[in-house]
């Protein structure tokens, strides 16, 4: 009988547009329920990405087309180092800084539009929000999570920034309730969205076998277009980090393009028929 790994399919990356760097893997404020990462409950953990090895990234994939860099974790600005990375990626390319916005006060958001004025390119958010009801946004995330990821998009939206909202749909909604219903509710904060700005994302259920039927047709997948930088190397995307079945090398100097769908992720990844971590910009109405 064939290993699963052997029925696997293969996918070659196309471009990396997308760099992704996890700048922790375990450190969060947030413990939410429903999050694809198992974190260690009850510790704080400092794993850090160092800057040096964020500099030798940059330098290592300089020839390649890097649109947009993504500074994810578990809670990016949770880094001691964040804004001296954030600064070092810009002037690269455009920065999307993917956090749940509980870091991000008036003064915070006055600084990070100062930081992007100093730059030629833009710093891009996307703040997690996965239900525009309160009390069912704080079940699965954690008391006050709503009204500090609310509060972020709110100082954003003063200085000029229109952060993408993204809601893990773990209540199973449809696009168009969710669409309404977040429209309204950010309105009250005086940020007004078009659809553009609302990423919908399926929720990984972790306790979903992996089918070995598993079939891929060409649907705009993150590891197309991507690779995450951790500090324990190189992997295929967000969902496999520090995961050996997404490990493609060391650095950037000589990692590999290709990955194979394998795990219950892949599954999750097909289900949304666009990227997950990654931005579309073509999909944005200006
Ligand atoms: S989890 Fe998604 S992005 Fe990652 S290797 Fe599988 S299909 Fe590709």
């Amino acid at each position: 009988m064939k290993s699963s790994v052997c029925q696997s399919e293969i996918v070659s990356m196309k471009n990396l547009n997308n760099l992704f760097i996890e700048m922790t893997a375990k450190s969060c404020n947030q413990h939410c329920s429903h999050c694809y990462i198992d974190f260690p409950k009850y510790k704080k953990v400092e794993d850090f990405i160092n800057i040096e090895t964020v500099k030798q990234a940059l330098n290592d994939t300089m020839c390649e087309d890097i649109k947009c860099i993504y500074l994810t974790g578990a809670e990016p600005m949770t880094h001691p180092d964040f804004n001296a990375i954030l600064r070092l990626c810009l002037k690269r390319s455009d920065v999307c800084i993917c956090t749940n916005g509980s870091f991000i006060n008036e003064k915070k958001a006055r600084f990070l539009k100062k930081v992007e004025d100093e730059s030629s390119n833009e710093i891009i958010f996307k703040i997690s929000i996965d239900h525009y009801n309160e009390e069912k946004n704080d079940y699965i995330r954690g008391r006050g999570a709503f009204r500090q990821a609310v509060f972020a998009v709110k100082h954003l939206a003063k200085y000029g920034f229109m952060p993408i909202i993204v809601c893990t749909n773990y209540y199973c909604e449809t696009p168009s309730v969710l669409f309404e219903n977040f429209q309204e509710i950010l309105s009250k904060y005086s940020y007004y969205i078009n659809s553009s700005h609302l990423q919908i994302v399926p929720w990984h259920d972790k306790t979903k076998e992996f089918s070995e039927n598993i079939k891929y047709e060409n649907s705009g997948l993150d590891c197309q277009y991507g690779r995450v930088l951790t500090s324990q190397g190189v992997y295929a995307c967000p969902f496999l980090s520090d995961d050996y079945r997404g490990r493609c090398g060391s650095s950037f100097k000589n990692y590999t393009k290709r990955c194979s769908l394998e795990t219950a992720f892949c599954q999750t990844c097909i289900s949304a028929k666009n990227q997950i971590f990654g931005i579309n910009f073509s999909s944005f109405e200006i």
